[in-house]
């Protein structure tokens, strides 16, 4: 019997996705009478940092809140639905005012690297990407000394690897487009992979790749995301979710 994509991934979903656009997944699929809907190509993952391939440390509120002050951090928030964009928000600072304001980031940034941790499923994951020959790649806005422990900690190297020195950063489409180009694939037989619906989808859906939003604890389902411009094509709740997605639903070729 046909298998179609969208059911079947919202068969294995564990919560409902309504405010997820499907249109991509269904766009893949054409009803066949005798075989297999087609898959999906793919040949590259890129991959978020903090809280994708990490365990989520850095408390990015308290971050915000110690940047910006209470008041002025209420005030942004409420502007800003889908999350607050703090390296665009101190780019015009006064060199005085940023100054400080980095320093703030890098002292959350360090605590948090001090803590760690490879999120569950990481290691299989690039494992099974690796049998598969799947190009890993990674961009985050943390740091290039940040990437670095990563992969000393992690054992296993994401190439190319973006960082924070990288401009224009996440949710600029630059970095991923940059990845695609040194791959020397389209945008579209790439998926992108991260916690960051302003962030990691927003970069991906620029730049016409593929887009999975990682929300462990079901936080994306709060009515303030129902209106937010760019949206996920697929939304899993852990990295085994993800590989599982990979393996039933996509062609996996280098
Ligand atoms: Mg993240």
């Amino acid at each position: 019997m046909p298998l179609n994509l969208s059911r079947a991934i919202s068969l294995f979903h564990p919560k409902p996705i309504s405010r997820i656009s499907m249109a991509n997944i269904s766009s893949l699929t054409t009803s066949h009478p005798t075989t297999s809907p087609p898959r999906k190509r793919l040949r590259g993952v890129v991959f978020d940092m903090d809280g994708t391939l990490t365990v989520p440390v850095i408390d990015f509120a308290a971050m915000y809140k110690t940047v910006l002050g209470e008041e002025e951090y209420r005030r942004i928030k409420a502007e800003s639905p889908s999350g607050i964009d703090i390296l665009k928000l101190i780019e015009n600072w006064s060199p005085e005012k940023q100054r400080k304001a980095y320093e703030t980031i890098a002292d959350y940034e360090r605590q948090g690297l001090d803590r760690l941790q490879i999120m569950p499923g990481a290691a299989e994951l690039c494992g099974f990407l690796d049998s598969k020959k799947i190009r890993r790649g990674l961009i985050t806005r943390n740091v290039k000394d940040a990437v670095d422990l990563f992969h000393q900690r992690f054992g296993m190297t994401f190439s190319p690897a973006l960082s924070r020195e990288f401009h224009p950063y996440k949710p600029d489409p630059a970095p991923l487009l940059h990845i695609c180009s040194t791959w020397q694939v389209k945008p579209d037989e790439v998926i992108m992979i991260g916690d960051s619906l302003k962030d990691d989808v927003a970069c991906g859906k620029r730049a016409g790749a593929f887009t999975c939003l990682l929300d462990e604890s079901g936080r994306y389902d709060s009515p303030e995301y129902a209106n937010v411009d760019h949206k996920p094509d697929v939304k899993v709740s852990s990295l085994t979710e993800f590989y599982s997605l990979l393996e039933r639903h996509f062609d996996l070729e280098p």
